[in-house]
């Protein structure tokens, strides 16, 4: 297991491109400086033997709590808590912590045997990487959807035959890969990247499909950053989820990247494509992973708008409280779902327990909604609450401006600096640049709303629920009269 320090001597020389900018050592940029720091304290946490975030692995090492392939159901919970634990460090709002793409290659080493499916055997290679994941405590991003350049053409059917990543040759040590996938988040500030394509390929798209892992140190191997959000906000107090948790998106950029063969999955094989996320555990380890961080985010959300209505005095109308009841069960929802889920997940013959899919895509086929109504709820209760603040913290510092805010920036239940915070707080998660992001963010990360309730329509067994519709109607008929 590796300390905060340990991760972020690790992170080598990598060519990120930011506002003009070529970073190579994203340790010492201004743009990554936060969250770099907050994903040291991830690694300082799970470190720590008395926060109970590691686990011993079947070879006999030890390893991040969050990267354990459940064997049961105690070990599905054990597992939940620590996506719990490292989640509070952030509330939720860093989605793509090293847990999210570690639980994917859970999901993979679970049943290893799938990547054997194809005319190459790759389970050896997966089952390397997921053992040095968990013993090097790695910190893995992942690319898995092509640009968006035309959604309605299949890949090679594109203008440039090297759009999306693809092969440019095979070799006898591997393979080298030119093109583009749309966004990596946190790739910029990881180890490694893997790559792949989750959308559905069709014939003639075999060069597309592919899987490997790539060091973001690879040769050709480049990151278009969009505009940082906290870089040039020093002060905490003033935005407390930019300056620490914009985990940054990237476009991907492959300039001829060369990956050896131990490092692929999958290799020109279209349906084993589709196969390595739904015919292994890694799509469900993952996606519940996000909900177990998503549940902290919308307990944490409900938390902020009772305390809004507190400070306003709002909190005891009735039509406040009922808002807060939405919120309530927005949140709740959410982590009862997860909870049933795991709870009435089953073993599988590979000896992995795995989380039911029709309770984890459920709320999942609504997320799109579900994330801002939540964050809706907060503006409804917070009004201009959120503007009638100070620019920054000078206001306060300053002792001539302090007077005003002290008379005029406060509420009958706490004073102006406690004010201040929790509005600032409210702003960095409904209404600044890095909240909007987020928005886009829940919307989007499992897939376009369209993707997500189609996970929801395949996993809720249909034919069962038809089944019962129809006995209910075959117990009467045309004749059917009421009995005395
Ligand atoms: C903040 C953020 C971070 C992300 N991080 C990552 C990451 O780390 N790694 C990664 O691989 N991806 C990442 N993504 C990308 C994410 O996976 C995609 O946004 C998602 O898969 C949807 O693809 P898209 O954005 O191209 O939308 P599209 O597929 O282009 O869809 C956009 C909209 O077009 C309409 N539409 C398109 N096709 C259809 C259809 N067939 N049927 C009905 N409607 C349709 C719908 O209205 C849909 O909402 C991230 C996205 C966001 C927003």
């Amino acid at each position: 297991m590796r300390t905060g320090t340990d991760y972020a001597d690790s992170l080598g020389r990598r060519q990120v491109y930011i506002n003009g900018e070529v970073v190579s050592d994203v340790r010492k940029s201004r743009y990554f400086k936060g969250i770099i720091g907050t994903l040291k304290e991830m690694y300082d946490f799970a470190y720590n033997p008395e926060n109970q975030m590691q686990f011993k692995t079947s070879w006999g090492t030890s390893g991040n709590k969050t990267f354990m392939i459940p064997g049961n159901l105690s070990e599905l919970n054990e597992r939940h808590i620590a996506i719990a634990k490292w989640a509070e460090i952030s509330m939720g709002f860093v989605g793509r912590s090293p847990d999210h793409v570690g639980s994917f290659f859970a999901g993979f080493a679970a049943n290893p045997a799938v990547f054997d499916r194809g005319k190459m055997k790759f389970s050896k290679n997966v089952l390397k990487h997921y053992r040095r994941l968990v013993d090097s405590d790695l910190y893995l991003s992942y690319s898995i959807i092509p640009p968006q350049v035309d959604r309605s053409k299949k890949a090679h059917e594109l203008p440039d035959t090297h759009i999306q990543v693809s092969l440019v040759e095979e070799r006898d040590d591997g393979i080298v890969v030119r093109g583009s996938q749309m966004l990596g988040t946190g790739a910029a500030v990881a180890d490694e990247l893997f790559v792949s394509c989750i959308p559905p390929l069709g014939e003639g798209d075999e060069d597309y499909a592919l899987s490997f892992v790539v060091p973001m140190s690879a040769r050709g191997l480049k990151l278009y950053c969009r505009p940082p959000y906290g870089f040039d906000r020093s002060s905490v107090f003033d935005y407390p989820m930019s300056t620490r948790f914009d985990e940054s998106d990237a476009i991907v950029v492959f300039d001829d990247v060369f990956i050896p063969w131990s490092d692929v999955f999958v290799f020109r094989d279209v349906k084993l494509l589709q196969s390595q996320f739904f015919e292994t555990p890694a799509h469900i380890y993952g996606n519940n992973q996000a909900q177990i961080r998503l549940s902290v985010k919308l307990r944490f959300i409900a938390g902020l708008a009772a305390k809004v209505a507190r400070m306003n005095g709002t909190d005891r109308i009735q039509g406040v409280l009922e808002r807060l009841g939405e919120l309530a069960s927005i949140a709740s929802m959410v982590e009862g779902m997860c909870l049933a889920s795991e709870s009435s997940g089953s073993m599988k013959e590979y000896g992995s327990f795995v989380p039911n899919p029709r309770f984890l895509y459920g709320p999942m086929g609504l997320q799109a909604e579900i994330y801002p109504r939540a964050v809706g709820i907060l503006k409804e209760l917070s009004g201009a609450g959120v503007l009638q603040l100070p620019s920054s913290i000078r206001e306060l510092e300053n002792p001539k401006t302090r007077a005003d805010m002290d008379k005029y920036v406060r509420s009958s239940s706490s004073g102006t600096v406690d004010r201040v915070k929790l509005f600032r707080l409210v702003w960095d998660v409904i209404g600044s640049e890095f909240a909007g992001r987020h928005l886009q963010y829940e919307m989007f990360y499992a897939g376009a709303p369209y993707v997500s309730r189609m996970y929801a329509y395949r996993n809720f067994d249909y034919n069962s629920a038809i089944e019962d519709a129809e006995r209910f109607m075959q117990k009467y008929d045309i004749g059917t009269t009421v009995e005395e």
